[in-house]
């Protein structure tokens, strides 16, 4: 594949190599198998000797094209792909870490990446510890003999907070660690956290790589001897996307930088209006000047994201009122999509704990989390201020604020 200087004509012109049909667009290889020309080609592809796709869970032409893109637009040496986000988080577990090895994590992860975490590694006597995400000190300090992993999301989801990651690439480097992060939020677009000293980009593609809500998948991008690694463990647990998705995440791609600047665009309008809002306690967002780490955001993503969080002054009723009065925003547990999405996580993902528990991971009973999607900016201020009016109206409990509006 030629390649060329800047990620975004990476992301459209490497493509897998064309058939004698010379389609400009390729073309979806769905297929379980490859046929061999002869006993002795079979022989040496099964022994690796040479290169070859054999099977649909070791490889295919769509998920080669995929990981191309996702490599170049990382700034990584390899990569892998799988059928989900969480696929790729667990397969890259699944090929470090052995019985008795140990994980330091920023407490503010995704939920399903807690559970693996908590209940799954556990069961193979693999422990993590929780270091807040601000704490770096604390993150040296939970470094144990057997640690093996540093393990980061930033932004994380759903709480927004930035966690510096050249300083995590220090500690990791002096500790002989593999830094990996969870890029999701901010897509290899925003973010390379390889450039500043991770090991290994994780995404879940089905956010924005995706970006329009249809599919799911999930890439671990790093270098040749960490995907090798991965690619023993995936090939025979069998986490492999279907060529089909690999192959709309692949058309994806050629859009992701065009989508990203406009998410970025009306998260950044969106997040400024609601800051002015009298109905709003607080916005966060990566890229407002009163973001807690502001100036690390801006040190290492291109633009804030899509995603923007407040506090509602009328806490956990208004949150439902909020939720009730929408018209254009979909109330569904995805985000990155062309549409704009809002969730209340202590009504909802997070509902099954308690306030403590949820404050800890930086979740108010208040809290909105928005993924601003590519309808017009006015249209999505227009039924976010209508909604917002509705979450103070006729509150069981007084609201002092209401007396100044
Ligand atoms: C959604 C998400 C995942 C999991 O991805 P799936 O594709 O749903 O398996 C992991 N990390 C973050 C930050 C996510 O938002």
């Amino acid at each position: 594949m030629t390649q060329f200087k800047n990620a975004e004509t990476q992301a459209i012109r490497l493509q897998y190599e064309r058939t004698e049909n010379k389609e400009h667009s390729v073309p979806l290889y769905l297929t379980s198998s490859y046929v061999f020309d002869d006993a002795e080609d079979m022989r040496s592809q099964f022994a690796e000797e040479k290169e070859g796709h054999v099977y649909s869970r070791y490889a295919n032409p769509n998920v080669e094209e995929l990981i191309g893109k996702l490599a170049a637009l990382e700034g990584a040496e390899s990569g892998w792909a799988t059928a989900t986000g969480m696929a790729a988080v667990f397969s890259f577990f699944g090929a470090i870490l052995k019985s008795g090895d140990h994980v330091v994590s920023s407490r503010s992860v995704f939920g399903s990446t807690h559970k693996l975490f908590t209940e799954i590694l556990p069961k193979w006597g693999i422990e993590t510890t929780y270091v807040d995400f601000d704490n770096y000190e604390g993150f040296e300090n939970a470094i144990l003999p057997n640690t093996k992993i540093l393990y980061v999301e930033t932004p994380s989801n759903p709480a927004l907070d930035i966690i510096d990651l050249e300083k995590l690439g220090e500690i990791a480097e002096a500790n002989n660690l593999i830094f990996a992060v969870d890029n999701c939020f901010a897509t290899p677009y925003l973010q390379q956290p390889l450039k500043f000293g991770a090991h290994v980009s994780i995404h879940s593609a089905t956010k924005y790589i995706d970006g329009q809500g249809r599919t799911l998948g999930g890439a671990i991008l790093a270098s040749h001897e960490i995907i090798e690694k991965v690619k023993a463990f995936a090939r025979h647990s069998g986490p492999a996307i279907s060529p089909f998705n690999a192959w709309t995440l692949s058309k994806s791609l050629e859009t992701l930088h065009v989508r990203m600047d406009r998410h970025c665009d009306n998260a950044l309008v969106i997040s400024k209006r609601l800051e002015a809002h009298n109905a709003v306690d607080s916005v966060k967002y990566p890229f407002l000047p009163s973001h807690p780490h502001y100036e690390i955001a801006k040190k290492q993503m291109k633009s804030g994201g899509g995603i923007v969080t407040f506090q509602l002054k009328s806490g956990l009723e208004g949150g439902r009122k909020f939720l009730n009065a929408l018209k254009l925003f979909s109330l569904t547990a995805n985000l990155g999509d062309v549409r704009s999405i809002a969730t209340h996580p202590a009504s909802t993902t997070h509902s099954k704990l308690i306030p403590e528990q949820r404050a800890d991971v930086g979740i108010s009973d208040g809290l909105v989390r928005l993924s601003i999607g590519l309808e017009h900016v006015d249209d999505i201020w227009e039924d976010l201020e209508t909604a917002l009016d509705a979450s103070h109206a006729n509150l069981s409990v007084s609201n002092e604020y209401l007396v100044n509006t």
